[in-house]
């Protein structure tokens, strides 16, 4: 599936490791997608990453992208490169872990909206919207369920995207649906497979199959693409077990073989070795 590449994304990344840049690895990877904006009207993405480039090791707060109505600049590694983490949601609020599961620092990409009175609000917003949905589209995340604001993740300290959004005349709400709609847009109206993340357990063994078996590519879903079609009394081998693929008579476990592609569990047999 391919996404409209709209806008160009500059990398211009901070010194590494460094305060605002450790190098990280993204642990265990990019889960959902934090919106937030500067706090800062006037600031462009091309100052603000001058900032961050000029203080990186005297302040550790840091996020991945900046928007402006003129660029896109990536400081830290998400989408033009192996991403890594950045500082920019406190480790000891809760609810992006009781959201998403996890932190937003270990598995969540920081985009930043820039805005004030030198700054294009309806062309920021346009690059806000499609950098959000491309970074769904690039991480296989659900557009309408994997974005969230800096504000909700810590009410007590922040109002961003809200009060930047404001500066174009738009409200949070009104962010979520325009991100759907640009990700359908951008994809030509497809929408990723099922749910994601997927709940994987590393566990291997070998299984027979007993009917006519799909080896799909890409997720546990009837709607992946089929990579192979197998017959009655094949063998097969499976490096991990996933709970919550898309259910087949009610079924949701699937299994993962070493090329990374899946087959339905209720289509064979295990061995017992
Ligand atoms: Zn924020």
């Amino acid at each position: 599936m391919s996404f409209k590449l709209k806008y160009q994304i500059t990398s211009r990344y901070l010194p590494s490791p460094s305060a605002r840049r450790s190098g990280i690895p993204m642990s265990p990877g990019v889960r959902f997608i934090v919106a937030h904006d500067t706090g800062n009207p006037e600031s462009t993405a091309a100052a603000n990453v001058r900032y961050y480039s000029n203080s990186a090791n005297e302040i550790s707060a840091s996020a991945h992208l900046f928007v402006d109505d003129k660029e896109i600049i990536e400081c830290i590694p998400a989408l033009t490169g192996a991403p890594e983490k950045a500082w920019h949601v406190l480790y000891n609020v809760p609810t992006d872990n009781q959201m998403f599961g996890h932190n937003a620092n270990d598995a969540a990409i920081g985009i930043e909206y820039c805005y004030g009175a030198n700054i294009n609000a309806d062309e920021a917003y346009r690059k806000y919207l499609w950098l959000i949905a491309y970074a769904c589209h690039q991480f296989n995340l659900d557009p309408a369920k994997s974005v969230v604001g800096h504000f909700m993740l810590d009410p007590r300290r922040k109002t961003d995207p809200v009060t930047g959004l404001a500066h174009s005349r738009r409200t949070y709400e009104q962010l979520l649906r325009d991100v759907v709609a640009e990700y359908k847009e951008c994809t030509g109206d497809s929408l990723p497979l099922t749910q994601q993340p997927w709940d994987e357990t590393a566990q291997s063994g070998e299984v027979t199959v007993t009917t006519r078996l799909n080896i799909r590519k890409g997720a546990p879903s009837t709607r992946a693409e089929v990579y192979q079609i197998v017959s009655t009394g094949t063998q097969l081998a499976y490096v991990s077990v996933i709970d919550n693929g898309e259910p087949v008579n009610g079924n949701p476990v699937w299994y993962k073989d070493e090329n990374g592609n899946y087959y339905w569990s209720g289509g064979v047999n295990k061995v017992q070795l």
